[in-house]
């Protein structure tokens, strides 16, 4: 069989969902975020405006970076969004926004957010939710748990009810037909995400996957950790769901490592990552009979080899095990040429209050901000789509 390339740099396809004018918004914003200072002190201001409720601060918010970053401030506000996604055959992943959150009454909101969350993606056919441990339970909890240190019985109570809240969602996910996704975060409190993850996909996916834990391949034990995960899964007879990343807290791992004096948990450079990933993505593509992958990455060379790999092996684009994710208001080039080609391609979807979202929208921001002096990634490609329109 002949193997067919996507060609990603196609903007034609990748914008065809954007008007003149939406285009125009977004180049106007990405050419913002493409000034480091402006990122660096506009973004420090935008946090207090909107924490201290300054007049305008939300809306200016709210009509720039959230517009083109969030859903909506609710699961029906988002909507529109997600049925003009669902519209180009993109699905969505609903993403509630609220973070770094501390009492149990914030614990609970957050589950029945989830939960509601998962009401409205059975109602509206959306395949998936998207859930934090850290936002079901204390950091310094999950980070006790993993130190080894002895636990109080209080202490004891609060990882119990925490894992109630995991299995509440997991269990509600597993009855409606929605799949789980559970996030990545700091090594320092990953062990204690792996363990509670590890239990509650050997109870809920028996028959198929409904439970994904994330891995990321900046760390430099993340292939023997995805290697370990899928015997562990065999072990104990059930599909793992495995979804992949490089993963997000590099500078904050390494100063992390430094201050405290103990060796980085992080890949050497970008190259070892990389081919981390693409070893790592391989693994799970190879046994997609007995596990579910979702590639989620803005990586062009990433997508492509997923796509080759599924096309030179004969599996059907839209195989239930064999998933591509991006999120919202990134890397459209590659999302919207997946879904055009057949392939099952989500979006994160995060939603919430303004204050809510804002340190999601700083990262984004920050992302999205020139480096090394060359546009970013995505403002590269908006440019392109501008010239072609000839505007
Ligand atoms: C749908 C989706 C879900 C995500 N969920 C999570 C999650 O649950 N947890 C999480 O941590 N992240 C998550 N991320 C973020 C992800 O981990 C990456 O930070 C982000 O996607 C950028 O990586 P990339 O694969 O898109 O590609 P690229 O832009 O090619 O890679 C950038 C990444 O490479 C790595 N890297 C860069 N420089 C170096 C270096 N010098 N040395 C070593 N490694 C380096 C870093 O991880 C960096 O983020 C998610 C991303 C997506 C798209």
């Amino acid at each position: 069989m002949e193997k067919q390339q996507i060609d990603f740099s196609d903007t034609q396809i990748a914008f065809a969902g954007k008007s003149d004018k939406a285009l125009k918004e977004t180049a106007w914003l990405f050419s913002m975020m493409n000034q480091p200072f402006l990122v660096k002190w506009g973004s420090k201001l935008a946090m207090k405006a909107v924490e201290w409720n300054l007049p305008f601060a939300h809306q200016v918010v709210k009509n720039t970076i959230f517009k083109q970053f969030c859903g909506g401030t609710t699961l029906l506000d988002s909507l529109p969004n997600i049925e003009h996604l669902g519209h180009f055959q993109v699905h969505s992943i609903l993403d509630y926004g609220a973070e770094a959150k501390s009492s149990e009454t914030d614990f609970n909101w957050t589950m029945n957010e989830a939960l509601r969350a998962i009401d409205f993606a059975a109602r509206h056919k959306i395949p998936f939710v998207v859930i934090k441990i850290s936002g079901l339970a204390r950091f310094e909890l999950l980070e006790k748990m993993q130190s080894g240190n002895e636990w109080t019985e209080a202490e004891q109570k609060e990882y119990f009810n925490a894992s109630k809240r995991a299995d509440a969602i997991c269990h509600t996910a597993r009855d409606k037909g929605i799949m789980i996704l559970i996030d990545a975060e700091e090594s320092w409190i990953q062990e204690t995400i792996d363990k509670m993850v590890n239990i509650l996909m050997a109870r809920y996916n028996k028959d198929k996957a409904v439970v994904f834990n994330t891995l990321q391949m900046y760390r430099n034990d993340g292939l023997k950790q995805l290697q370990a995960a899928f015997q562990l899964s065999q072990a104990q007879n059930y599909i793992l769901g495995v979804k992949l990343v490089r993963g997000a807290y590099m500078e904050k791992e390494r100063n992390r490592a430094e201050e405290l004096d103990y060796p980085s948990p992080i890949n050497p450079d970008k190259a070892t990552t990389d081919k981390m990933f693409d070893d790592a993505l391989l693994f799970c593509l190879e046994r997609g009979k007995k596990m579910a992958i979702m590639n989620a990455s803005h990586n062009v060379a990433s997508n492509l080899l997923q796509a080759d790999w599924m096309d030179s092996h004969q599996i059907p684009k839209n195989h239930p095990h064999y998933w591509f994710a991006q999120l919202y208001g990134m890397s459209d080039n590659i999302t919207f040429h997946l879904a055009a080609n057949g392939y099952n391609v989500a979006k994160y979807v995060v939603y919430g209050s303004v204050q809510d979202v804002t340190p999601y929208l700083i990262r984004r921001a920050q992302e999205n901000t020139a480096v090394t002096g060359d546009m970013s990634r995505e403002y590269r490609f908006i440019q392109k789509e501008l010239q072609r329109r000839g505007l």
